[in-house]
């Protein structure tokens, strides 16, 4: 709308300025009046050029390049009225003019890229088709309820997260994960909104709105990364405020000096004011504005293809500096999928034992409670649970049938002062006591993710310092995944707020101005999410809270993005970086051509003009991997 509204301005202002240098080719007019005539393209073109220029003024933060293009065409509106210099009011109107253009140039850019993003994400379901009134309905997504139930047809993306009620296919996620390789869907089954249904058709059961779901969530957090500024833009902003003011001071310098020390100032003043109005042209900092956001937007949506979401251009800069990555052990380098390994009960059976551990774990989802429930299929039975507790780092307490039942590890067996048997075997151990009573334990084994050695190896290929591993769970487990990983570092038998701690040891540690990653899944974790430099999370293919807290989410859960977010953000840095240089650089030759009367006025917009679009273009390269 805005962009439209400034183009419509922009033809007006255009056409007005053709007019009047017409009528002031044809009609011999005095200098006054040729300038009122001028000034209606001007002021049509610049008004708000001006009156930005003029608010920075009144807040007394004046030096932006509002003002910049302000003097600068201002002075050539009335350098015509010095004895002895020509009038340049068509390049007055004309600078201004290009000034807009430029303007209007940057919000397409960023338009255009914000909808390649969108489409090569292209992750925006179309339509649902809902059962209602005994009939299938195709309906917008947006008016599709929760709990209502719809139908996915082969070759269809999925419009919102659900589970599956009926059928089965193989799912593709390419776009969410950057995944290749389909993967089976089930009855039963949670699928979410964005994926690509290949082969079956499925009934789903809505469980969140269009807005809720993964898919428009994720086209969110990309349109407005761009908020979070990073310190490279904030550099740009500290920049323009000592580069302005010098720029400012130069001019009137040139001005006034140079004609102070030659032989005639009357005739030598309007020469070199016409130079320090061209240097003002020339210094207006256009291209470093546009492009270095540009870069990063484009830094964001090329990471989001490859299943890496990156909430704001700070979080890059931090990525692309990471001296230490701290790891999350469960669900985060293991999978958190728990098999029953051994099961060693004191005063029931088998069964028995693992019905207790299922049922204290009903509502909890934890990557154990998960696992427990799994393996033990008849856990939705009569059974009564009530007052459950959740004890982070610890298990769970629950009354189930009227008996007070506690489930969790070592730790929680001593608060209660339990009297537990330890375990030989190697793995997590899950205590089990009823009523204070000790009633044996479960031993439970997790898995290393495939790619988790591998993510290590990477992380210290690309220059990280220090490795280090972060688990509640039993110093065995720890040491025995740390050491076949390759980790540096390993705490173990850590509470949440322990975790915290260490982290924040580890944040005095490392060395300046570089930073910490942690990455975690979002359970039992999320303090340590927020607490880092940069906090990554698994985002488990739709876990809400970890999406939430976490400054990165990593939509596949392979700790190997790790290291391809740190690839990815250095990339966008180096590319913002060339390209500061290069607008810096020709800024710098063109000013001092200015300055000694080699540079017109129009040779000061085009080449402005000119480093803007090779800087937009080369910011556009951070989108492509
Ligand atoms: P990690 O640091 O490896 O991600 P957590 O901090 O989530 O592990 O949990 C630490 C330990 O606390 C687990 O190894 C387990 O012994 C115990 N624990 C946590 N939650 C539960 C639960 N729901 N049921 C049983 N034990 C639990
Ligand atoms: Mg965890």
């Amino acid at each position: 709308m805005h962009s439209h509204t400034k183009l419509f301005r922009i033809i007006v202002a255009a056409v007005l300025l053709v007019v009047a240098v017409l009528i002031v080719h044809n009609i011999e007019l005095p200098v006054w009046q040729q300038l009122l005539i001028f000034l209606v393209p001007y002021l049509v073109a610049g008004y708000d050029v001006l009156g930005e220029a003029l608010e920075g003024i009144m807040e007394r933060e004046p030096f932006n390049e509002n003002l910049l293009m302000s003097i600068a065409t201002l002075g050539a509106l009335f350098i015509g009225f010095l004895p002895g210099a020509a009038t340049e009011f068509p390049e007055a109107v004309f600078v201004m003019l290009f000034f807009q253009v430029g303007e209007l140039f940057e919000h397409y850019a960023e338009d255009r890229s914000r909808k390649s993003i969108a489409e090569l994400m292209d992750i925006r379901p179309d339509v649902a088709h809902v059962e209602r009134e005994g009939g299938v309905q195709t309906v917008e997504p947006t008016s599709v309820s929760v709990g209502e139930i719809i139908e996915v047809r082969p070759g269809e993306r999925v419009p919102m997260d659900g589970c599956i009620l009926e059928g089965e296919t193989t799912l593709d996620t390419v776009a969410l994960t950057g995944e290749s390789v389909p993967h089976m869907a089930h009855l039963g089954d949670s699928i979410i909104s964005g994926s690509v249904n290949l082969t079956g058709v499925l009934k789903v059961r809505v469980e969140k709105t269009f807005g809720e779901s993964t898919a428009s969530k994720i086209i969110d957090l990309v349109e407005n990364a761009g908020e979070h500024k990073s310190k490279s833009e904030t550099f740009i902003a500290r920049f323009a405020k000592v580069y302005t003011p010098i720029v400012v001071y130069v001019a009137i310098a040139l001005a006034l000096l140079p004609p102070l020390f030659a032989e005639n100032f009357a005739t030598a003043f309007p020469v070199w004011l016409n130079r320090a109005l061209t240097f003002l042209v020339v210094s207006c900092p256009c291209a470093l504005v546009i492009s270095i956001p540009l870069t990063f937007f484009g830094g964001i949506g090329g990471a989001s293809r490859r299943g890496i979401l990156i909430k704001g251009s700070n979080y890059m800069d931090a990525l692309s500096k990471v001296d230490t990555v701290v790891f999350d052990k469960t669900g985060t380098l293991t999978r958190g999928v728990f098999k029953v390994t051994a099961i060693h009960p004191e005063q029931c059976d088998e069964e028995q034992l693992l019905h207790l551990a299922a049922h204290v774990e009903r509502f909890s989802t934890h990557p154990i409670a998960v696992s427990l429930r799994e393996a033990y299929s008849h856990e939705q039975d009569g059974c009564t649970v009530e007052q459950v507790e959740e004890v982070s780092g610890q298990g769970v307490r629950a009354v189930v049938n009227g008996k007070m039942v506690c489930v969790g590890n070592t730790k929680m067996m001593e608060q209660l002062q339990v009297r537990f048997h330890p375990c030989e075997l190697v793995g997590t151990i899950v205590h089990v006591a009823v009523e204070g009573e000790y009633f044996g334990h479960i031993v439970i084994s997790d898995e290393m993710k495939s790619d988790a050695r591998e993510a290590v190896a990477a992380l210290k290929a690309a220059g990280v310092r220090r490795t280090v591993m972060l688990t509640g769970d039993r110093r065995e487990v720890g040491e025995d995944v740390a050491k076949q990983l390759g980790l540096d570092e390993v705490h173990t038998e850590l509470l949440p707020a322990e975790k915290v701690e260490r982290v924040e040891a580890l944040l005095e540690a490392k060395a300046d101005g570089q930073s910490l990653i942690f990455v975690g899944d979002g359970m039992n974790d999320a303090p340590v999410l927020a607490r880092a430099d940069v906090g990554m999370a698994m985002g488990g293919l739709g876990s809400d809270a970890a999406i939430e807290a976490a400054d990165v989410v990593i939509m596949d859960d392979k700790p190997s993005k790790v290291a391809l977010a740190i690839a990815l953000a250095r990339r966008t840095v180096g590319i913002a970086m060339q390209n500061a240089w290069f607008a810096i650089g020709v800024k710098v030759l063109v000013l001092f051509l200015a300055a000694f009367g080699v540079a017109t006025m129009w040779m000061a917009v085009f080449a402005d003009v000119g480093v803007m679009v090779l800087a937009v273009l080369n910011a556009m390269r951070a989108l492509k991997s």
